[in-house]
């Protein structure tokens, strides 16, 4: 959402109103889209001003509990650290149809709140976004290849019973995850191979 540093009281009566009331506003479903409204009076700008101004300059209004709506006693003017980590904090995200606070789950697994973000918005599965490692991308891939390139990272040993550490493995460009002992193996087998028939 791009965020103007200092926007006219107006514009930012004007927005909350729009987020809540207008399902095109892209941030619809944080809000409106959610049940986020605001008091009957705050419908009128002169009640918003006579409650909420003045406000000190590049402060932006915020909720205290993120689940209510805008009234009197849920806002405040927050400057620019505390807005940036409430916006941190209200990012969800969708994944297999469940919605989750992005922040929490990148706590919980060790990925970034980006990368959480940007692997739900490509529709990949809990155990696809939450994926702790190397990750290359396979949004581009059909489900069907996607779910046989999930359940292959899952795996713990390769068929040759080898370990499938970190360092064991590397990503093919389809999302492959293979076994660093086997391909040296076989690159010693073709080697062979050759000298043989040379
Ligand atoms: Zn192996």
């Amino acid at each position: 959402m791009p965020f103007k540093k200092n926007p006219p009281a107006y514009t930012v009566w004007a927005s909350m109103k729009d987020r809540c009331r207008n399902p095109n506003n892209p941030a619809w479903a944080n809000y409106g889209g959610r049940g986020i409204g605001y008091c009957s009076q705050w419908e009128r700008y002169s009640n918003w001003a006579a409650d909420m101004l003045p406000r000190l300059p590049g402060f932006s209004l915020e909720r205290i509990d993120n689940n209510a709506g805008y009234s009197p006693c849920n806002c405040y003017w927050a400057d620019k650290k505390t807005q940036q980590r409430n916006q941190r904090r209200a990012v969800f995200v969708e994944i297999e149809g469940v919605r989750h606070r992005a922040i929490e789950l990148a706590e919980r697994f060790g990925v970034k709140t980006d990368t959480i973000v940007a692997r739900a918005a490509k529709g990949m599965s809990f155990a696809e976004v939450t994926f702790q490692g190397r990750y290359v991308d396979i949004s581009g891939v059909p489900a069907a290849v996607a779910a046989r390139v999930a359940a292959q990272r899952a795996r713990t040993h390769c068929k040759r019973g080898h370990e499938l550490t970190d360092a064991n493995t590397y990503i093919t460009k389809q999302g492959w995850r293979n076994c660093r002992k086997c391909h040296a193996e076989k690159a010693a087998r073709q080697r062979k191979a050759k000298a043989r028939d040379a």
